[in-house]
């Protein structure tokens, strides 16, 4: 199948070509014809398959088949909004629908807390068609009468399960109340929990089902490996499989934030280069972590499951998991960031005594 199959305008197919992409991904062939015919759609899809993209291209079809909606200063409103669970996701899906809208005369805009708010304010003021949104911050924006959502069109939930993870329910149904009724809405999840149907029960009218890999089942690109050690050798047994395996661009995940310090430390006083990224670490140094480990500048990237949401790089070739997580999704989604895109991938798991019921 070839994107032109899919009924997506020129501007987007030139974009899509920029990019290089060829064929598009079993998500994308089933989410794009869906969303283009108006509807609602519930689509079961992990961070790798390419969903983004399956939510954006459409998105940004509709938005351009009709004009602008103007306020009486003349500029544009909000007519599509994306919510996603964490910061580093929003600016991903930000970067994807400024890739992707790169041919089209649409503006968009990305919003997260942690950074200023006048900015944003000003930001807001010369207008924006598409706004990718952190639920807390959007409402503070909401609230200080700062931002109109009354002419909403699409309404999109991205990686749905994780911001019920985090506790984003409330705000995501105060958002739910401020927006117009009738609207197209799409909600992404990696799994289906009852939490998840209850949300879809109340948000989506009789929308498409869209799922591409099932729920627990990770991707056969992924080599997985488990190095059983002793909970005090595991940093030099990383170290090791760093050095020996010449490896020039891992990720670690660690459950807690101490950890993540302590092991970074002790990398750096191996020569790898190291740097971790965890809720307390400021967005300044979340943002250079990032775009350093993704630069290549940076050996080793040391995350906790939460800090590393969503973050999106391509063909990542090592996953590690310092600590097992408590519950398998968490493990799929982990190790989901390599083997990427056709790309072979490694994920090794340091397991230790106390961590075989996880295993
Ligand atoms: P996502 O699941 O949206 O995080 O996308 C995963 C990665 O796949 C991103 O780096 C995209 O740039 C890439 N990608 C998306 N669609 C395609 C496609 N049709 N062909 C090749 N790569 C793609």
């Amino acid at each position: 199948m070839t994107f032109d199959s899919l009924g997506l305008a020129a501007p987007l197919l030139k974009a899509i070509a920029d990019a290089g992409y060829t064929a598009p991904t079993p998500i994308q062939a089933q989410a794009i014809p869906a969303v283009l015919k108006g509807g609602d759609l519930l689509a079961g899809a992990q961070t790798g398959t390419g969903k983004t993209a399956g939510f954006t291209l459409p998105l940004l079809h509709r938005l351009s088949a009709t004009p602008p909606v103007k306020n009486a200063r003349g500029k544009h409103m909000v007519r599509a909004l994306v919510l996603t669970p964490t910061r580093e996701l929003a600016a991903q899906v930000e970067e994807s629908v400024k890739t992707y809208g790169k041919y089209l005369p649409l503006t968009s805009m990305v919003m997260f807390g942690g950074v200023g708010m006048q900015p944003q304010v000003n930001r807001l003021r010369d207008g924006v068609d598409i706004l990718v949104a952190t639920p807390g911050r959007l409402l503070d924006h909401h609230m200080q009468g700062t931002l109109d959502l009354s002419k909403i069109e699409i309404l999109v939930l991205d990686e749905a399960d994780r911001m019920l993870d985090m506790g984003f329910i409330h705000d995501i149904k105060k958002v739910l109340a401020i927006l117009p009724p009738k609207r197209q809405n799409l909600l992404f999840s990696a799994t289906f929990s009852d939490d998840i149907k209850a949300l879809a029960d109340r948000l989506l009218n009789q929308p498409a089902l869209i799922e591409v890999a099932r729920r627990n089942q990770t991707n056969d690109a992924i080599a997985q490996k488990v190095h059983p050690v002793g909970r005090d050798k595991k940093k030099e047994l990383l170290a090791h499989l760093i050095k020996s395996g010449d490896w020039h661009q891992v990720l670690v995940f660690t459950r807690m934030k101490h950890g993540a310090n302590r092991l970074t430390d002790y990398l750096n006083d191996q020569g790898i280069s190291a740097m971790a990224i965890h809720g307390n670490k400021s967005q300044g140094a979340r943002t250079k972590a990032l775009a350093e480990f993704k630069s290549g500048e940076l050996t080793c990237l040391v995350a906790t499951d939460i800090a590393a949401r969503g973050i999106d790089i391509d063909q990542l070739p090592h996953v590690v998991n310092y600590e097992l997580p408590n519950v398998p999704e968490d493990y799929v989604h982990r190790i989901g960031r390599t083997g990427r895109a056709g790309c072979q991938g490694e994920a090794v798991s340091l397991v230790c005594v106390d961590e075989q019921n996880f295993l």
